[in-house]
């Protein structure tokens, strides 16, 4: 068995040398436990978070122990009442070949309902994440104008296709490179700009000049204070991250117009995907809805090999994801 341990805590950017491959034996099942072999694992912008040593909404990953994340595979060994071998489930031991887990820990899904990447995308955590934050943290309504950061990756490339799904009047992405840029024009963005290209107020501004209703927040910073200066009265945001600023070790300058949330009587939500899982069901049925009819489309970055999961986690920092970034073992 081979699993990623966090060997020390980056300060400011991660590198490789904050990770360490390690071998171990592969472990045997106890009593309600299942041995899986992990097929993929996701790497979220979360566990950059974890890596430090704060309280949060989540421990901190611990030294010399394997990481822990989203994964999909198959039961190699124990079993339950309701899991049996040979059995493909969803769980929270990622970073690693094998994991040794609670049966309760686990949950089933269906290889022959959609690929195994989709529970960890589009029909797992970052679609939920989407669905929620638009539709009920920031309760989007029809007609509305949308704005959403990041919108390429996993979460924001949801967004943008669920606002235009449920009837949003326009809606705006931004993005990294002309290629990001290009795919989003594709997937059915009304507007879409690289932020390299200029001041991200005069970008916003240009690609929604009627100003915008809803903000689903990605990223932080220049983006949410452009956000802020673009929102129409009673505008809403979902602030679901705040990517560009995960490996600051100073606070951010911006955004420096809060004050704008007084006059406009905006509404800035701060949301956590795990707090809406009573949409869950609701959330699977509507989005494998536009999956199978061809209306929702979802990209996906596979990197190949458990030995390149910390590339593959520095290059979804650094935006070398379509969509969502996950890493075949
Ligand atoms: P993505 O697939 O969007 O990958 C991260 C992307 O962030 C990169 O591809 C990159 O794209 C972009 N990025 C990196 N640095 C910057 C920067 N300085 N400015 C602008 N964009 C940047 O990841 P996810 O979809 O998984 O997550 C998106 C956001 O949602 C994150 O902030 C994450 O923390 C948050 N999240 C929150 C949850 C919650 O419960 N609140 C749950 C899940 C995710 P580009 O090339 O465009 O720069």
């Amino acid at each position: 068995n081979r699993e990623i341990h966090l060997a020390s805590r980056p300060q400011g950017w991660p590198t490789g040398d904050n990770f360490r491959l390690v071998t171990t034996e592969v472990p045997v099942p106890g009593p309600g436990q299942l041995v899986v072999r992990n097929q993929y694992i996701s790497v979220d912008p979360y566990m950059r978070g974890r890596m430090n040593d704060v309280r949060s909404y989540v421990p901190p990953f611990a030294l010399d122990a394997p990481l822990d994340g989203g994964a999909v595979g198959e039961v190699v060994a124990g079993g339950s009442d309701e899991i049996s071998l040979g059995d493909t489930v969803l769980h929270g031991l990622g970073w690693r070949e094998f994991a040794l887990l609670d049966a309760k820990a686990a949950r089933k899904v269906d290889p022959g309902l959609a690929p195994l990447t989709a529970y960890l995308g589009v029909l797992g955590m970052t679609g939920l994440t989407a669905y929620a934050g638009l539709l009920e943290v920031a309760a989007m309504k029809p007609g509305e104008t949308v704005f959403v950061s990041g919108a390429a990756g996993a979460v924001g490339s949801v967004v943008g296709q669920i606002a235009k799904l449920r009837g949003a009047g326009r809606v705006v992405g931004s993005a990294g490179s002309a290629a990001k840029v290009e795919r989003l024009r594709a997937l059915g963005f009304d507007a879409a700009f690289d932020y390299h290209d200029g001041p991200v107020r005069d970008l916003l501004r240009a690609a929604a000049p009627g100003g915008v209703d809803v903000y689903f927040d990605n990223v932080g910073g220049e983006h949410l204070e452009a956000a802020i200066s673009s929102m129409n009265p009673h505008g809403r945001a979902a602030i679901c991250g705040m990517i560009a600023h995960y490996n600051d070790t100073e606070p951010p300058a911006a955004p420096r117009n809060l004050a704008q949330v007084i006059g406009k009587r905006l509404t800035l939500r701060g949301f956590l995907v795990s707090d809406h899982g009573q949409l869950r069901e609701q959330f699977v049925r509507e989005v494998s809805g536009w999956l199978r009819e061809g209306t929702l489309s979802y990209d996906e970055t596979i990197v190949d090999g458990l030995e390149n999961a910390p590339a593959a986690f520095l290059g979804l920092l650094r935006g070398e994801n379509l969509g969502k970034m996950l890493v075949r073992v």
